[in-house]
């Protein structure tokens, strides 16, 4: 399969790099045992406090949003550790374009702490990528992400379950009214056999209108609890 091709002469010498370099905070450059981030740089991210429990929206007292009161999304439920800001962004646009896979160790870590007092899913299951996008890439940074998640909650991970089937525009490059048609019938699902909780992991939720199509799909494929968990949250300023 594409996902598991060899990573790429280039994303092996990065991964070396980080490799040698990974003693030094990639933030602000001090020297830490262990992780990418210093203990100060972590405690500063900007963590997402409390959350719509259903789409990870901010809310002052983790109730449901008004926007899932009127139309409630696919998921049951999401979980979403940042907010989409400064240096998060920066991260993530590092670990999904820039080859810096080791991020999703660090990702996955910081995303475990919040998950594990949480009932767990029985599969987990990545955003794919449309085989074009993922040829271009060389990885889907969602799989690298649920495969740490995976390794550190124990739980299975599959990225044949669920595939992309229409080669949308990426989200981003268009205006928030354009993305729900955009990403419409995107998904399909090509094993029958789903367990009947699972969890969708992606680097981040922003109108969530890509989580709430390939939820859709999972649904009318008969899965019946649906979590979306992600990085980072985008705070919908318009
Ligand atoms: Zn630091
Ligand atoms: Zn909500």
């Amino acid at each position: 399969m594409i996902e598991n091709a060899l990573p790429t002469i280039r994303q092996r010498v990065v991964q070396l790099y980080s490799n040698l370099t990974a003693t030094h905070c990639l933030l602000c450059g001090a020297i830490d045992k262990g992780s990418c981030l210093c203990v100060a740089c972590i405690n500063q991210l900007p963590k997402l406090e409390n959350s719509c429990p259903r789409c990870a929206s901010p809310v002052s007292h983790n109730l449901l949003c008004g926007s899932c009161l009127q139309h409630p999304p696919e998921q049951n439920s999401s979980v979403s550790l940042f907010v989409y800001a400064s240096p998060i962004d920066r991260l993530i646009a590092d670990f999904k374009y820039h080859d810096m896979l080791f991020l999703s160790h660090f990702f996955a870590e910081q995303m475990v702490e919040q998950l594990k007092y949480r009932p767990l899913p029985q599969l987990l299951i990545p955003i794919p990528l449309h085989p074009r996008r993922l040829r271009e890439r060389g990885y889907n940074q969602s799989l690298e992400l649920a495969k740490q998640l995976s390794k550190q909650l124990s739980i299975a991970v599959c990225s044949k379950s669920l595939i992309r089937i229409k080669d949308s525009q990426p989200q981003t490059s268009l205006p928030y009214k354009e993305r729900e048609k955009n990403i419409q019938r995107a998904f399909k699902v090509v094993n029958t056999m789903l367990p009947t909780h699972i969890a969708l992991i992606d680097d981040v939720l922003t109108t969530g209108h890509t989580a709430n199509s390939a939820a859709k799909t999972l649904r009318q494929a008969g899965v019946i609890n649906i979590e979306v968990w992600t990085i980072a949250r985008t705070i919908r300023q318009d």
